[in-house]
């Protein structure tokens, strides 16, 4: 707080950087909270015998958001894990990742980093089926890439470490880098997962499909069942809000004490302005008293007698307005008779 009253500029950053990040953290959770209550609200449907006949009689044949679950089937083709041995499914994602240990300037630590290097996504056509062979009835998964949530099975994993050797070491540590090695994954979505789907359900020429909503709903494939699937996005959502929430608190603490420098700044100056009022009204009055006119006062005469120079100075508030003899004749607690401030010390004033 700056001594004219006016919040400091360090203060004004804050509160509104505060406020900023405030806003964005609550769009966030909004986002998220509009996500749970649609994922609340879509309409949960089965793969049976009847899913033709409700998407028949459905306006354009389409419902807009729609929850079913059910297990993964090919159409055609399958995918062969490159690892495993009879392992089939219709996504395999095959990541290669660099771990290595970068130097914190900071911290002076070496920190783990991974970073990928090489993504490859491959999928076949696949359905979602009924878990009872009868049902006929199936459901073909539409861009099951640009679905969120569709946490993949990971079905090997291996680590290639770097050699080391002693002149390269010695570079990693000028470098501040040191690799460690490369990890390979690759994940699948196998056949007969089962998988919980979220989007928009067309009938489009007898076959029944799961594409991307509209309207800015979000696409969930999940491998969880929907009550996890809703449960997760629910925590979520009460994560952003609780972050929007400290940042709106830190906004609003930051304001309060603005405004109360401010207010306790006034209050203060309003004392200072009333206690020198008293203080003209007291030497007018001693005035009177001794019969004294304003221009027979002497220049630098003590402001409680009116005749003997004024000879201290008081701290903290650095008035010089009295002689030491009426110092001394100030009641306890002593008290500045110009700002009323206490006297902390008092400092004699030699005129040479
Ligand atoms: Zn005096
Ligand atoms: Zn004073």
């Amino acid at each position: 707080m700056e001594s004219n009253g006016r919040p400091s500029t360090a203060q004004i950053i804050l509160l509104a950087t505060s406020s900023a990040v405030t806003a964005v953290l609550y769009s966030v959770y909004q986002k998220k909270a509009a996500t749970v209550n649609s994922l609340k609200e879509a309409k949960k449907i089965s793969i049976d015998q009847d899913l033709r006949s409700i998407l028949s009689k459905a306006p354009g044949k389409c419902v807009p958001y729609a929850v079913i679950e059910g297990v993964v089937r090919s159409v055609k083709e399958t995918l062969n894990s490159q690892f495993v041995d009879n392992t089939k499914g219709v996504i395999e994602r095959l990541t290669l990742r660099e771990k290595k240990m970068v130097w914190n300037r900071t911290t002076h630590l070496w920190n783990d980093r991974e970073t990928i290097i090489h993504q490859r996504t491959n999928t076949v056509p696949f359905d979602l089926c009924s878990h009872d062979d009868s049902v006929t009835v199936s459901v073909r998964v539409v861009r099951p890439l640009e679905a969120s949530e569709l946490n993949l099975e990971t079905t090997y994993e291996t680590f290639h470490p770097t050699m080391q050797s002693l002149s390269n070491m010695i570079s990693h540590f000028i470098s501040g880098e040191r690799p460690k090695g490369i990890r390979e994954t690759e994940e699948m979505l196998r056949l007969g997962e089962c998988v919980t789907g979220v989007g928009e359900l067309v009938l489009e020429n007898n076959l029944v499909k799961l594409q991307p909503p509209k309207q800015g709903l979000r696409y969930f494939l999940s491998r969880q069942d929907y009550a996890s699937l809703l449960g997760k996005q629910e925590s979520g959502a009460r994560f952003w809000r609780l972050l929007a929430g400290l940042c709106g608190l830190a906004a609003c603490v930051t304001l309060y004490y603005i405004l109360w420098r401010q207010w306790t700044l006034r209050r203060k100056r309003r004392q200072e302005r009333s206690a020198l009022e008293e203080f003209k009204e007291e030497q007018r009055r001693r005035m009177r008293e001794l019969e004294m006119d304003e221009s027979a006062v002497p220049a630098g005469a003590c402001s409680v007698c009116l005749s003997a120079q004024r000879t201290c100075v008081f701290l903290e508030c650095g008035h010089v307005c009295t002689c030491e003899p009426c110092y001394l004749a100030l009641p306890l607690p002593k008290k500045c008779p110009i700002c009323r401030a206490l006297i902390d010390r008092v400092v004699p004033l030699y005129n040479s």
